[in-house]
């Protein structure tokens, strides 16, 4: 029996990706096993997150938690890993001395040799050694007919309001061979769809004899791998829609209709203060141009509501941004000032109730526009992926759409899961649509 190992992940899928990655280095050479309980784990490790309010009470809350079990077994090893440990560095073990070991996103790697320090200033590594890190990784096993790969790491764009070019540091790219070997490897093990993943995954570019490979390069290199019939990339900066990553929806059709790329903002001047470094203008040529090539993609968002520079005729321009482009489902919230980043240090021009009106009424529309796509869906056929037998149903399994819906539909072969299938849209359901399996 392997020592056992409890992981919860917080945040993005850079993290998910990160908690997948450290798992299969720790089976390796520590020869884990992973227990869903924290109660029977042997070691516990936080993969945190710090991009909302707050952050770190809520990993400081969970740690008082963990050492309650410590408590009853003094040999239980702690670990933080992940944005707030690359933020707080040591000053964890002042406030939670029961911690042993903290490492950040770019040393995961080095969690099998961390967990072996007797010494706890030893014990802590928040460096950013990336390509070291992609250097370690393992080729992976699949877990499923959809898989993460991990093309680079960082962000040097320094938005305003935002702390990951500090606490995963500044872009690398990894290398092509690395991506190809690692999505041939997924492909033979029966993945269906990749997701390309990195924290401004459109900036990817790395130079080889001579030549600079964009992803645009990747997408079209990683179609031609036997297997691969669905490609996604996520999470894109509208300044690096460049036009050969626009023109590639053209000739690739595993690139799905579905797109995922922050605005933040329809103010120019507000976009400006969060020094994002383009306008309303700019943002909505990039979706004229895709819609000219694939009419059917659907886009989404994350917005920012009240932003400290906002006022309200700043929110009219994102209002006017989201009734042009017509959001397919995204993400929003009020701004929340993360220590350490210049937005932080800027006044309010809005109450809390007035940011709160704002995010009620971008809501109300965004979800407004999302129903509406769900509802033409009903009697189409849609290509989907069989991710899952369904939670609550023995006799469903679930699919997903190309705009990332999930289809719940009965099913006689349980064959199907893994596979592209098409599935007739019966109803549209207010989080989920159900279907009937058309063909296989
Ligand atoms: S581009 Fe994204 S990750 Fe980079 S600083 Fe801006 S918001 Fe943060």
């Amino acid at each position: 029996m392997g020592t056992k190992l409890y992981i919860k992940t917080y945040g993005c899928q850079m993290n998910e990706y990160d908690t997948q990655k450290t798992v299969e280095i720790l089976k390796k050479e520590k020869n884990i096993e992973l227990t869903q309980s924290p109660d029977d784990a042997e070691i516990i490790l936080l993969n945190t997150c710090s991009i909302r309010e707050k952050a770190e009470e809520k990993v400081y809350s969970e740690l008082g938690r963990i050492n309650k079990l410590k408590e009853m077994n003094p040999n239980l090893k702690i670990g933080v890993g992940g944005c707030v440990a690359s933020q707080e560095g040591e000053n964890i073990f002042k406030r939670a001395p029961y911690v042993d070991l903290i490492f950040g996103p770019q040393t995961l790697h080095k969690v099998p040799e961390l967990l072996d320090q007797e010494d706890k200033i030893k014990a802590v590594d928040v460096s950013f050694p990336i390509e070291e890190k992609f250097d370690s990784l393992l080729l992976p096993e699949a877990s499923g007919p959809s898989s993460f790969v991990s093309i680079m790491e960082g962000c040097s764009k320094f938005c305003t309001f935002c702390v990951v070019p500090y606490t995963r540091g500044e872009e690398v790219s990894r290398k092509p061979r690395q991506i190809f070997d690692e999505v041939a490897r997924l492909a033979e093990q029966g993945v269906k769809e990749i997701v390309f993943v990195g924290q401004n995954v459109n900036s990817y570019k790395y130079s080889e004899s001579g030549r600079i490979l964009g992803l645009a390069d990747l997408i079209q290199i990683s179609a031609e791998i036997n297997g691969i019939e669905r490609i996604r990339y996520t999470t894109s900066h509208p300044l690096d829609m460049t036009n050969d990553l626009v023109e590639i929806y053209k000739y690739v059709p595993q690139l799905v209709d579905h797109l995922h790329l922050p605005v933040q903002s329809g103010s120019d001047k507000v976009l400006l203060d969060m020094k994002r470094n383009y306008s309303f203008d700019d943002y909505l040529s990039i979706i004229h141009r895709l819609k000219q090539i694939r009419p059917s993609i659907k886009i989404s968002s994350d917005f920012i509501v009240g932003f400290p520079t906002e006022t309200k005729e700043d929110f009219e321009m994102t209002m006017s941004l989201v009734n042009e482009v017509k959001f397919d489902a995204s993400f929003s919230f009020i701004f929340s000032a993360r220590p350490g980043t210049p937005a932080a240090k800027l006044a309010d021009r809005s109450t809390l109730d007035e940011k709160k009106e704002r995010l009620y009424e971008l809501q109300s529309r965004l979800n407004d526009f999302q129903a509406a796509y769900s509802k033409e869906l009903e009697g189409t056929i849609q290509r989907c992926l069989v991710t899952d037998l369904s939670k609550k149903n023995s006799r469903e399994m679930q699919a997903r759409t190309e705009c990332n819906r999930v289809v719940n539909f009965h099913f006689q072969n349980p064959n199907i899961l893994g596979k592209l299938v098409d599935i007739k849209i019966d109803e549209a359901l207010s989080n989920s649509l159900k279907g009937t399996l058309f063909t296989q």
